[in-house]
């Protein structure tokens, strides 16, 4: 097979913090993605793309929150199958111009992805993911945390990816040399009762879903591209040290000592240590716009084995 990288967006990069999440700005995101995604094709990567959903999957529960009364609200895994859709149907459409426009023979194809989890995974009892709209006062509808200065927002399961019930689809598509969007938002978590898939509420981590369909594929490289540059140790402090060439013995020490925040760089060096515990080559960590430049080790942060 050719060589191949998973491509994990991150879902901040396709609704910018400081944006409102118009239909516009989200293309706009997309489209930028997309062309560092034709520059690493033309590289002579086959690809598989996956992303985060964080702010798309928060509108569209504050959707059926506002709309309750009117429409049924639909639960969280349908949710998060609502914002695959719509982020694979952004990025199929975008990317399959500009290979166009480049005469690039390939297809684009968004795959609906479930993950099975374990329905006695620790977070089932303690759900630490704070997700959706900020409340100014609890309510007893769901759990919930209050976020410092922000309010009070619900909280679901994180649980860890066990399975990608689509791997051999998916594998079939890469190897046919197809560009494969999968495992948008992290996958939808599902469990298994008697041979039986079921939805379940929960949120599984993009970077934790991206290492497991990596080590499944048997795909040897991740790119993780995010809102920095680098990963760095003593991040936000004076003394903070951007991170360029670093050995999987070496990370897990900075691991150790706390340098890397639970729920954003946590999870992605988590899945990095992973993947190169498992026969993976090299995760490169950094912003799209240096994408290039990393995977010639001129930029980014590049962790390997
Ligand atoms: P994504 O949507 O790409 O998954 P996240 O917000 O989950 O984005 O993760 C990226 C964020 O991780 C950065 O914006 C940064 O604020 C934060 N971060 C936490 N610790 C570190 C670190 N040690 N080095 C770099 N960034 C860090
Ligand atoms: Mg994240």
């Amino acid at each position: 097979m050719q060589k191949t990288m998973i491509l994990a967006l991150g879902g901040n990069m396709i609704k910018k913090a400081k944006e409102k999440g118009t239909f516009e700005e989200q293309y706009e995101n997309v489209t930028t993605s997309c062309d560092q995604i034709i520059e690493i094709i033309k590289q002579g990567w086959n690809i598989v793309i996956t992303h985060g959903n964080g702010p798309q999957v928060g509108n569209l529960l504050l959707q059926q929150e506002l709309l309750k009364d009117k429409i049924p609200p639909m639960p969280l895994d349908v949710c998060g199958a609502l914002s695959q859709g719509e982020i694979g149907y952004l990025v199929q459409q975008i990317l399959r111009n500009k290979l166009k426009k480049n005469k690039i023979n390939k297809k684009v194809v968004t795959i609906i992805t479930q993950v099975l989890v374990d329905e006695k995974d620790p977070e089932f009892k303690n759900p630490s993911k704070p997700i959706g709209p900020f409340y100014k006062i609890k309510n007893n509808r769901f759990p919930m945390v209050y976020q410092t200065g922000k309010g009070w927002r619900r909280v679901v399961p994180s649980p860890d990816p066990k399975e990608i019930i689509e791997k051999d689809q998916i594998k079939d598509l890469v190897e046919n040399g197809d560009v494969v969007i999968a495992c948008g938002g992290g996958g939808i978590p599902v469990v298994e009762r008697r041979g039986q898939l079921k939805g379940i509420e929960g949120v599984i981590d993009k970077d934790l879903a991206s290492e497991k369909l990596a080590e499944e594929l048997g795909i040897k490289t991740m790119m993780i591209l995010t809102d920095v540059d680098n990963v760095y140790l003593n991040y936000g402090e004076k003394n903070q040290k951007k991170l360029e060439k670093v050995t999987l013995k070496e990370i897990k020490e900075h691991q150790k000592r706390g340098h890397f925040q639970k729920g954003s760089m946590g999870p992605k060096i988590e899945a990095s240590i992973r993947l190169l515990e498992n026969g993976g080559e090299g995760v490169f960590i950094t912003s799209p716009k240096l994408a290039i430049k990393c995977l010639q080790g001129k930029a980014g942060t590049a962790l390997i084995r």
